[in-house]
């Protein structure tokens, strides 16, 4: 029997929430985070070693996947969670920002954006119906509805009239979804900074009706600051009783103010690509690995982690295996970078469910003030 999609709100502490997003594929415990699997893998781990790191889900990149190797072949092969060897959950986006960012050639029309690949240049269409049928071709648990998202800053009228066409194609992408029982399709609010424009958007996305609601245009450059101020009353505007997921973010302290403001999910790259360029998140801090001061260091790179990196090895190899270009580099550091990602969030899911994440958030970011230990 298929398991309905659901979400199960179980605490608050303020504005900030836990619970658990129930799928057919397991459940996923909120807030979550997200590590990003572009090209069918997260760069440098196995799938087992995501979810040794506390993962419950994680996110796929359509327009990636349709070019190479083909939501078809994927299909063919069974779908991309035995293509990828994940059985838990999967949120799929819809294409339509890396066109925007990653493409070569688009024109941008109401029927969608025709586009050149940035691999080949060969020529694709990309539409609300085309995002839906590869997003279903994929197997995808979590679907994103088709949008547009301008650059920040946009004018009003820019801001608008962007706006008002993803809100079409959100109506067209639930058309085009149809009935996929166990499977969720999540609406995204956009309207830029705009408090006004954003309820608007809110208010178009719960007409339509969605298992889920995103908060979409932000981390798109606005700095952290404005990003706050929209997330103080974006979130707000969407259903109480429904996922809130932020596209793209973030750096620790972006995801426990987005979590402090009412945000339940988020996706990021950041642990993953840091983890290959040598820059580590720990509880006190950020550091770099390739910086000389760790070549004679005998101790890990964060005495309070539970991941193999911080287990087994020391700054000393850590430092070494990453000048030697050693692939095992990126694989320990990724590993250490998702497994603080995932520390995070348990660590707040806990705080929320017992009233006292003021307290953990003061906590966390007096830990990250101190900065990185001192040199032996
Ligand atoms: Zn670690």
């Amino acid at each position: 029997m298929t398991v309905p999609f659901s979400f199960d709100l179980q605490a608050t502490d303020g504005s900030a929430r836990t619970g658990v997003m129930r799928t057919q594929r397991g459940d996923i415990r909120t807030p979550a985070f997200m590590p990003v699997g572009t090209a069918a893998t997260v760069k440098a781990m196995m799938p087992e070693s995501v979810r040794a790191t506390g993962a419950d889900i994680l996110l796929g990149n359509t327009y990636h996947l349709m070019l190479r190797p083909t939501a078809e072949r994927i299909a063919r092969l069974g779908g991309l969670h035995k293509f990828m060897n994940w059985d838990r959950p999967i949120l799929t986006d819809s294409g339509g920002f890396q066109v925007m960012s990653l493409a070569g050639m688009r024109k941008l029309t109401e029927e969608g954006v025709v586009f050149q690949s940035h691999y080949d240049g060969s020529k694709h269409n990309l539409t609300p119906e085309r995002s839906m049928e590869i997003q279903a071709l994929l197997g995808s648990d979590i679907v994103m509805c088709f949008d547009e998202c301008p650059a920040l800053p946009a004018d009003r009228t820019r801001l608008e009239d962007s706006m008002q066409m993803s809100m079409r194609w959100a109506k067209r992408s639930r058309a085009a979804f149809g009935d996929r029982p166990g499977h969720a399709l999540f609406g995204i609010q956009q309207g830029g900074l705009d408090e006004d424009l954003r309820k608007q958007s809110a208010d178009a996305l719960q007409d339509i009706g969605f298992e889920g609601y995103a908060v979409g245009g932000l981390a798109v450059g606005e700095g952290q600051e404005a990003m706050f101020g929209c997330l103080d009353f974006a979130p707000d505007q969407l259903p109480t009783q429904k996922p809130r997921y932020l596209m793209g973010v973030g750096k620790p302290d972006d995801i426990v103010g987005a979590v402090k403001r009412g945000i339940d999910m988020m996706d990021c790259v950041l642990p993953s690509r840091s983890g290959r360029t040598g820059q580590i998140f720990t509880r006190t801090g950020v550091l770099n690995i390739k910086n000389a001061r760790h070549a004679d260091d005998p101790r890990p790179l964060d005495e309070g982690c539970r991941c193999p990196a911080c287990s087994n090895y020391s700054r000393a190899y850590l430092h070494h295996v990453f000048r030697s270009q050693e692939m095992i580099s990126g694989m320990l550091l990724t590993w250490h970078n998702l497994t603080y990602f995932q520390d995070i969030m348990a660590g707040m899911r806990d705080a929320i469910a017992t009233q006292s994440f003021a307290a953990w958030e003061a906590d966390f970011h007096a830990g990250r003030a101190q900065g990185d230990i001192d040199p032996l």
